[in-house]
Protein backbone atom coordinates (compact mmCIF):
# COMPACT_ATOMS: atom_id res chain seq x y z
CA UNK A 1 0.00 0.00 0.00
CA UNK A 2 1.12 3.41 -0.51
CA UNK A 3 0.37 6.61 0.92
CA UNK A 4 -0.62 9.37 -0.51
CA UNK A 5 -0.51 12.49 0.80
CA UNK A 6 -2.92 15.29 -0.75
CA UNK A 7 -0.23 16.75 -2.91
CA UNK A 8 -0.47 17.96 -6.62
CA UNK A 9 1.55 18.75 -9.44
CA UNK A 10 1.94 21.96 -10.46
CA UNK A 11 4.43 22.85 -13.84
CA UNK A 12 6.56 25.69 -12.97
CA UNK A 13 6.00 28.69 -15.12
CA UNK A 14 9.99 29.43 -15.55
CA UNK A 15 12.09 26.49 -15.79
CA UNK A 16 8.60 24.15 -16.89
CA UNK A 17 9.46 21.34 -14.69
CA UNK A 18 6.41 19.46 -12.62
CA UNK A 19 6.87 19.62 -8.83
CA UNK A 20 4.95 18.13 -6.28
CA UNK A 21 3.22 21.07 -4.35
CA UNK A 22 0.66 20.69 -1.00
CA UNK A 23 -2.86 20.71 -2.22
CA UNK A 24 -4.36 23.75 -0.69
CA UNK A 25 -0.86 25.64 -1.99
CA UNK A 26 -2.76 29.14 -3.54
CA UNK A 27 -1.16 29.63 -6.29
CA UNK A 28 -0.44 33.37 -7.85
CA UNK A 29 -2.30 34.83 -10.62
CA UNK A 30 0.95 34.60 -12.46
CA UNK A 31 1.24 30.68 -12.02
CA UNK A 32 3.40 28.46 -9.68
CA UNK A 33 6.83 29.33 -8.98
CA UNK A 34 9.00 26.47 -7.86
CA UNK A 35 11.65 27.29 -4.74
CA UNK A 36 14.33 26.86 -7.17
CA UNK A 37 12.97 29.48 -9.60
CA UNK A 38 11.86 31.84 -6.82
CA UNK A 39 14.90 31.97 -5.22
CA UNK A 40 16.83 32.61 -8.18
CA UNK A 41 14.84 35.48 -9.05
CA UNK A 42 15.07 37.12 -6.05
CA UNK A 43 18.77 36.97 -6.20
CA UNK A 44 18.52 38.54 -9.81
CA UNK A 45 15.89 41.37 -8.09
CA UNK A 46 16.60 44.67 -10.55
CA UNK A 47 19.23 43.81 -12.41
CA UNK A 48 20.58 45.75 -15.69
CA UNK A 49 18.44 45.75 -18.98
CA UNK A 50 19.62 42.77 -20.83
ZN1 LIG B 1 11.17 26.39 -11.59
Amino acid sequence: MKRERSVRYEICVICGKEWNVPKDLRLPPSGYICPHCSSKERSRDRGGAT
